[in-house]
């Protein structure tokens, strides 16, 4: 299938990647261009998850492609200690007005996981500038995903991402229950009915800790990675009234939802639910070149702006931080999402995707099927002392049928571009569908 094969390979250890299986059987793409990739050999596939949650516009995109183009030949790097470009600042505000929080401040960062720990220290630093240093912990959730730094594995809740690394995990962390419960909310379409007291967990780790020793809660408002799993109704509401009661900030980790993966231009649209930080990267510029950040209240950013003018006031930042072909690319981007109308667009698709999805129901192999805006996600029985080997399968023969999805564990997800057509995402089930059949066979 692959042109490049034995040696050629062997110098790249691939993140979150089987490297020994996929050595053997290599998939390699050799270009992209709308919702589609073509393979080394020649083959399209249907990218039905947006590279990785990342890209609603498909790939290459011409707006996209010719603001960069224009960048790098006008400033291709910006120091942004002490200095700054023009449209980074442009960028923030845009940010903070699509939020329909312009007074917000946005740190700019290069990905999710530093996002993440940059929203930690923000948090922590806050509740010490405010004079209430003892609030230092921070709650995350069970098989939440919040990228791979320290903080991040730290609040994260999936095991495999944390077992290698207890010694490097910061201290003072807990976990709240995930809230996935497939005997009470199997096959949900959207929002379960079941399970906003879950969030009632929070005020048990209060009774524990004592409030005045939190500092924030992290969740995904919906949990991408760990396989789509959607917060029942009234849950993230009741997380936002217990966090109020107690001081506690919330924050809410975007990076897959933000930029209109569930047809609003945040969850925290979606929800109706305001969080105090908000991480985002991925989608705010269709990835294709890194960034992301935190939108931060203006009420937390104010209480970092004390002591004389002329000291930094949060010793936080990235060499690359609003680089300026990533600004440039998130422009473009915005100019498409927003503008453009396809967060729209995506909303009017989620239905199709829901309708189709849930038509695998009785699929053999199928044993859950959850979604929510344009994403969604089955589970499939294990193959019997082989974890993951099942969903392997499936993903195999997807591809082989011109259908590219993510397994994770015994889970498949689909969250196909925003660009994507109707027929497109109907034949993108369907081709699950043979996959599935043909697994089972
Ligand atoms: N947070 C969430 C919710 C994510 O889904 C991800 C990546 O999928 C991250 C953080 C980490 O992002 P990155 O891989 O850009 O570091």
């Amino acid at each position: 299938m692959n042109s490049t094969t034995g040696d050629e390979l062997k110098s790249w250890w691939m993140p979150f990647t089987h490297n020994r299986y996929f050595k053997d059987q290599p998939r390699l793409i050799a270009s992209g261009a709308g919702a589609y990739y073509t393979l080394v050999d020649g083959r399209r596939v249907f990218d039905g998850l947006s590279g990785l949650w990342c890209s609603p516009l498909g790939h290459s995109h011409p707006h996209v492609v010719a603001a960069v183009q224009r960048q790098v030949a006008t400033l291709d790097f910006c120091p942004s200690f002490q200095m700054g470009h023009p449209a980074a600042f442009s960028l923030a505000r845009r940010i903070a007005r699509l939020a329909g929080r312009p007074d917000d401040r946005v740190f700019f960062v290069n990905s999710g996981s530093e996002a993440v720990d940059t929203a930690m220290k923000i948090a922590v630093a806050y509740h010490r500038a405010r004079g209430e240093a003892s609030r230092t912990r921070i709650i995350g959730r069970e098989r939440a995903y919040h990228g791979v730094g320290m903080g991040g594995i730290s609040v994260g809740g999936i095991p495999a991402n944390r077992k290698m690394f207890s010694s490097l995990m910061i201290p003072g962390v807990d976990h709240l229950p995930h809230t996935w419960d497939p005997a009470r909310m199997g096959y949900s379409r959207g929002q379960p009915d079941w399970g906003a007291h879950l969030a009632d967990e929070l005020e048990r780790l209060v009774t524990l800790h004592d409030a005045s020793n939190i500092a924030a809660v992290i969740v995904e408002p919906m949990q991408g990675s760990t396989g789509v799993l959607v917060p029942p109704r009234g849950y993230l509401q009741r997380l936002r009234q217990i966090c109020d009661r107690h001081g506690i900030l919330l924050i809410f980790d975007e990076v897959i939802t933000g930029f209109g993966r569930l047809g609003t231009a945040f969850a925290a649209d979606y929800f109706g639910v305001r969080p105090d930080l908000l991480t985002f990267a991925k989608a705010v510029n269709n990835a294709v070149v890194p960034l992301g950040g935190v939108l931060v209240a203006a009420s937390i950013h104010d209480a970092f702006m004390a002591g004389p003018a002329h000291m930094i006031e949060f010793f936080h930042g990235y060499t690359y931080s609003g680089h300026p072909l990533a600004v440039a690319a998130a422009h473009a981007t915005l100019d498409e999402l927003d503008g453009g109308g396809l967060i729209r667009r995506a909303a009017a698709l989620a239905p199709v995707l829901e309708s189709a999805m849930h038509g695998l129901r009785g699929t053999p192999l199928v044993t859950d099927i959850r979604n929510l805006g344009l994403a969604a996600a089955i589970d499939v029985t294990p193959v019997p002392g082989q974890p993951g080997l099942r969903a392997i399968q499936v993903f195999q023969r997807c591809l082989d049928d011109g259908l590219l999805l993510r397994f994770t564990g015994e889970t498949l997800a689909l969250a196909p571009p925003f660009i994507a057509t109707d027929v497109e995402i109907r034949s993108a089930v369907d081709t699950l569908r043979r996959a599935l059949v043909a697994t089972a066979a």
